[in-house]
This record gives C-alpha cells, sequence and structure tokens, in this order.
C-alpha cells in the first residue's frame, strides 16, 4: 500500500456514496442518501443569479458575510427569541465542516466523546480523525428515548463532550424540554462541552415542537453549549454547502481560527443568496412543511398498505423501517433490493458502534417527487415477498 497516514484508516467509507453510486449503477430508484428531488425555490435561484451579477464573486470574509451572520442572528431571535451577536455565528462549508471544525479545536487525542447511536456517520469520523474516542450511548428502537443510566456508566474523566442531533437523524425522534433540560444537567454536571446538531429544526411534523438547545440555556450563560444548523435541508440545496454554529465567543475564536485553514471561507453568492431567503422566510417555510408533511403521509399510507413495520418520524425526512421479519440482514437485503429490484435504501448497521439493532433497521429518506416515493414502494413489496 502507498505510504499514508495510520489516522486515514480508521476512518470508515461513508454508507451514503456507497448507496448513491450503487443507486447509478444498477439505475435504481434512491431513497438512500439525504438530499431533495424538490427543485430548489425559484426566488432562491434569483438570489443566487442576482448575488453573481451583483460582483459577489470573490471570497467571502472567513468569519462568514456579514448579511448571512445578520439573517441567522435575526432568525434565533425572532423565532426562537434568542439573542446572540456576530462573534458567536461562523458561516462553515455545510454543518459537516462545523462538525469537524468543532472537534479539531476542542479534542486532544485520548478525549472521549459521547454521541448516541444510531448516529450520523460524520461525528464519528471526525472524533477519530483528532485522535478522539466516540464512545456511544444507544437510542433503542422504537423509542428512541435518552437512556442516562447508561450515560453515567459511559462518562469518565476522560470525557469532553457530548455531541447530539435534534430532530434526529435517522430516527426522526424530536427531543422533550425535558430530554434538553436533563441533556444540560448531565454536560454541567461533568463539565462537558454540548454540541446540539439542529439542521433539521424546520422539518417537523405532526404538531411537534422543534425546541433550539440554546433557548433553554445559551452560550453566553454556558459557554460550553455550541449549535450547528445549515441551508441544505430548509432550502433543498444541499449542493451549496453553506451552513453555521453558534459558539461562546471565545470558542468560536478558536474554531474559525481552524475554519481559516480547512476552507477559509464560504461561497460568496450562496451565503447572499441564503441570507435573502431568510427575508420572506415565514411564507417560504409554511409552504415547506406543508409539502414534507404531504409527502410523509403518503410514505406511511403506501407503507400501511404492504403492511411494513416501521416508526413514524416527528421531524427530519427519514423514516426508520424494522425487517425482522426477513431472514437477512439490512445491509445484506440493502444489496439485494439495489441489485434486483433496483431501490436503493440504507441499511442501518453501519449507524451503530455497540448495539446490533442496526441488522433489523433500515433509513428510507422521503424528500423525493410522490411519483419516486410510489415506485419505491412498490419495488419494496416486490423486494420483500
Ligand atoms: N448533520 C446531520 C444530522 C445530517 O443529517 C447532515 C446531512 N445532511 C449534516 C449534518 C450535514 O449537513 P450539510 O449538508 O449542511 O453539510
Ligand atoms: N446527511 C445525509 C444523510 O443522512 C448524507 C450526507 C452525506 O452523504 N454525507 O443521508
Amino acid at each position: 500500500m502507498i505510504p499514508h497516514a495510520n489516522r486515514v484508516l480508521e476512518l470508515r467509507d461513508s454508507i451514503f456514496g456507497e448507496m448513491t453510486k450503487l443507486a447509478k449503477e444498477y439505475n435504481a430508484i434512491n431513497l438512500s442518501q439525504g438530499f431533495s428531488e424538490e427543485v430548489v425555490a425559484p426566488e432562491l435561484k434569483k438570489y443566487f443569479c442576482e448575488a453573481i451579477n451583483e460582483d459577489f464573486n470573490q471570497y467571502a470574509p472567513f468569519t462568514g458575510m456579514p448579511q448571512l451572520i445578520k439573517s441567522v442572528i435575526e432568525y434565533n431571535k425572532k423565532l426562537y427569541d434568542i439573542s446572540f451577536d456576530d462573534n458567536n455565528v461562523t458561516i462553515t462549508n455545510g454543518a459537516t465542516e462545523a462538525i469537524f471544525l468543532i472537534f479539531q479545536s476542542i479534542i486532544d487525542p485520548g478525549d472521549e466523546v459521547l454521541l448516541f447511536e444510531p448516529f450520523y456517520d460524520s461525528y464519528h469520523t471526525s472524533i477519530k480523525f483528532c485522535g478522539g474516542k466516540p464512545v456511544c450511548s444507544t437510542l433503542s428502537y422504537p423509542g428512541f428515548e435518552l437512556n442516562f443510566e447508561e450515560l453515567e456508566k459511559l462518562v469518565n474523566p476522560k470525557t469532553k463532550a457530548i455531541i447530539f442531533n435534534n430532530p434526529h437523524n435517522p430516527s426522526g425522534k424530536v427531543f422533550s424540554e425535558s430530554d434538553l433540560l436533563n441533556l444540560i444537567k448531565f454536560a454541567q454536571r461533568y463539565n462537558l462541552y454540548l454540541i446540539s446538531d439542529e439542521v433539521y429544526e424546520f422539518l417537523i411534523f405532526d404538531n411537534n415542537r422543534f425546541i433550539p438547545i440554546q433557548s433553554l440555556q445559551n452560550c453566553y450563560e454556558n459557554k460550553k453549549i455550541i449549535s450547528i444548523s445549515s441551508a441544505s435541508k430548509t432550502f433543498d440545496a444541499t449542493g451549496w454547502k453553506v451552513g453555521w454554529l453558534i459558539a461562546d465567543e471565545s470558542l468560536n475564536k478558536l474554531i474559525r481560527r481552524v475554519h481559516q485553514y480547512v476552507t477559509f471561507s464560504v461561497s460568496t453568492p450562496a451565503q447572499i443568496a441564503i441570507s435573502r431567503a431568510f427575508i420572506n422566510f415565514d411564507s417560504y417555510i409554511q409552504g415547506f412543511i406543508n409539502r414534507y408533511q404531504k409527502k410523509l403521509n403518503m410514505i406511511c399510507q403506501l407503507l400501511d398498505d404492504i403492511d411494513f413495520e416501521y416508526v413514524r418520524p416527528q421531524g427530519t425526512y427519514f423514516l426508520i423501517g424494522n425487517i425482522k421479519n426477513q431472514s437477512i440482514k439490512s445491509y445484506d437485503l440493502a444489496l439485494k433490493l439495489v441489485k434486483e429490484y433496483q431501490l436503493a435504501l440504507i441499511p442501518m448497521e453501519s449507524f451503530y458502534d455497540r448495539s446490533n439493532e442496526g441488522e433489523t433497521l433500515i433509513r428510507f429518506c422521503f424528500a423525493k417527487k410522490d411519483e419516486t416515493i410510489i415506485s419505491a414502494i412498490k419495488q419494496l413489496g416486490l423486494g420483500l415477498k
């Protein structure tokens, strides 16, 4: 093998890339990777083109375009009554970069980080990449409840941080105020950083309520609370790669220092377009939520029709199905479905470190056109016979 850094071998290949590649190879319907098949709203496309024509084409400041930082501060104030200033916000290359930067800024080799499985894979990888050790607590199917007894057993003097995702990919769970308060108390008791990934903050269904962690205690009061969000899901624009993190000023300074040498800055016209998208946000977001609520209702009805067991998500655009009555593990089933039935889904084994629950669970992304969802569930029905 070519000479390489040892830490690279610690990294896993992403299941999202693998399944999407197979979907292309087998010309399959792709309900695997989390991206929208809907087109970006016409006004958003217009904002992007306008930004280019207005000559927003050179490097943005490494901290982020002031216009977008202002929009992030304003929506947090207006929707959640949380006050931040521009020293708290850093614009990143999607939430993915925010996750990477935060761990690079707080984790030394040997430090441990608590996370919840099933987990979004970049947490695991980003922790390992700076020499940290990911330590998982299991959110058990089907309720995906936090297990504080288990957390108490896992925490130790090496534990430096805990990363949490609300609404939760892949389960679709939206955590309650008491869950969040307990988590804050736990993090405070052990003096841990508490990182909350809230990229699905606007994808909430069935009158559930999302509570941003910083509305309960923000980074002014508790210097160790950090939150992350992104335009990827909210504006159906995963390819624009615009995200942000919100942290205490002194920590944010260090994170920005890392960011300067990782990507330095984020696409200038994309930042301008997203900042303008927040201007008429109220009317946009209602249409957005209604559209996804209909998709959720539809996929659930179709799954009911073929008698398939699943958990109805409270948020996100993912849904977990249970295949325990199949005599095959989820990875093998996913390969069979993509190769023989032209349907790509995500087998959930790779979202777990400790538990084997993932072997019977499979994730669907329903951010797809109605006809795609209908064809997908038809193929699933055939594949499970
Ligand atoms: N966090 C979670 C929980 C995700 O599902 C994703 C994937 N979209 C990300 C972060 C990354 O988001 P972005 O596209 O903004 O990098
Ligand atoms: N967040 C997306 C998902 O959960 C995937 C993003 C990626 O491919 N890294 O499917």
